[in-house]
């Protein structure tokens, strides 16, 4: 075969061909569990009855650029800013774009109080994309190496680290970013007092408070946003990864405060919430609002049979997460029973290249669980015994 599509990241060697609920088939017809939904994309599993329905309904009008109006743009971020009981969206592309646009908004309201005020804290080992404004807030040196100098200047913090965030954070700060789970740096979760000392001293400092809820956010966790979990309320939210069913849309909420320093147009896209995939995306809201309670109790039967062959097994160190994003830290490097779960028909993936995480759709039921769990307890006691 030709040799001119760089695969990027390094792929697997898999080939999808469809998916149907919480299953893939590949070129001859194999099934895999899906526990990766496209890196927690598909949330409600492959071919839901009602997103394939309503994209049917609506092919006739996919796009109007932001030049027109369109009848979804306005309930979609209506109920966007509900969830977030924020004021404002603005829609973008992906998850990167709405980092870019975060970047923006924080930039427009520093310098709106004194013009020196630019300075962004964020968090060791995050991630928010991979355009070079998001690289220059990611605390992971081997991305952001390559493409240095950065404009923004940024302290990074580890993850729960009071001291260190009370003495990042200073008049100059504009913004503290943070994921509430850090997603692809190991599933990491912040705890309740560190989200609210970052709400405390945001506060104190006329500083925004910005979750990046990309990969947490819209449900998977067991509430809409993961922030909900602490009870902080930020002042600008970003979604992006299942919000359009699979079809690419990204949101950024913000506080009124925030929109007044925002100068009129300052942000547009051509594609950025578009008509089908706006109107797509609040079906998913509906969908995904009924499967609350599931993600829930799926998660909690999950985390618990991950927690059961933690104790079985040295080699898994740790078992983390909340709702549907769940990881295990194991002692050694995960790549090689990834693989072993492929070819037991069970897609997992490694992030850090020695966490195991899971995001699963949804959907799953009780009894896929337990197939999950049998199918995980045999590759981690394989990987025990090499
Ligand atoms: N923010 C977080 C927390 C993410 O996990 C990701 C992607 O994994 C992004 C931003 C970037 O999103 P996208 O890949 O849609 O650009």
């Amino acid at each position: 075969m030709a040799n001119h599509f760089l695969p990027n990241p390094k792929r697997q060697p898999l080939f999808i061909e469809r998916g149907e609920g919480a299953y893939i088939f590949d070129s001859d017809g194999r099934r895999y569990m899906d526990l990766v939904t496209g890196l927690g994309v598909n949330a409600l599993g492959h071919q839901h009855p009602r997103i394939t329905a309503v994209i049917a309904q609506h092919a006739g009008l996919i796009h109007t650029s932001g030049l027109y109006g369109h009848c979804y743009a306005e309930p979609l971020a209506e109920r966007l800013c509900q969830m977030s009981r924020l004021d404002r969206a603005l829609f973008t592309n992906s998850g990167t774009e709405a980092t870019e646009l975060a970047l923006k908004l924080i930039r427009c309201y520093g310098t709106s109080i004194r013009a020196s005020k630019t300075h962004i804290v964020a968090l060791q080992n995050s991630f928010h994309g991979r355009t070079r404004g998001a690289l220059s807030v990611a605390g992971q040196p081997q991305l952001r190496e390559p493409f240095q100098p950065f404009a923004q200047a940024v302290t990074f913090v580890d993850a729960n680290d009071d001291a260190g965030l009370r003495a990042a954070v200073s008049s100059e700060t504009a913004a503290i970013l943070f994921e509430p789970i850090l997603g692809e740096g190991g599933v990491v979760p912040l705890t309740t007092s560190f989200l609210q000392l970052a709400r405390e001293l945001t506060h104190q400092h006329d500083a925004l408070l910005v979750a990046d809820e990309c990969q947490t956010g819209l449900g998977r966790t067991g509430r809409h946003f993961s922030f909900q979990h602490s009870g902080i309320q930020p002042d600008v939210v970003t979604v992006a990864k299942p919000l359009a069913g699979g079809l690419p849309l990204g949101a950024v909420m913000f506080s009124d405060a925030v929109n007044r320093t925002f100068p009129p147009s300052a942000h547009a896209t051509t594609f950025g919430g578009g008509p089908l995939a706006c109107r797509v995306a609040l079906e998913f809201l509906d969908v995904m609002e009924a499967l609350l309670p599931n993600v829930r109790e799926i998660g909690g039967l999950l985390e618990n049979g991950l927690r059961e062959i933690a104790a079985q097994h040295s080699i898994v160190t740790q078992v983390r997460g909340q709702g549907l994003l769940l990881a295990m830290q194991l002692a050694v490097p995960g790549d090689s029973m990834v693989a072993d779960a492929r070819d037991r028909g069970l897609l997992i993936n490694c992030t850090q290249s020695t966490v195991l995480r899971f995001l699963p759709p949804f959907v799953l039921t009780d009894a896929q669980v337990q197939t999950a769990l049998t199918i995980l307890e045999a590759v981690v006691s394989s990987g025990t015994s090499k």
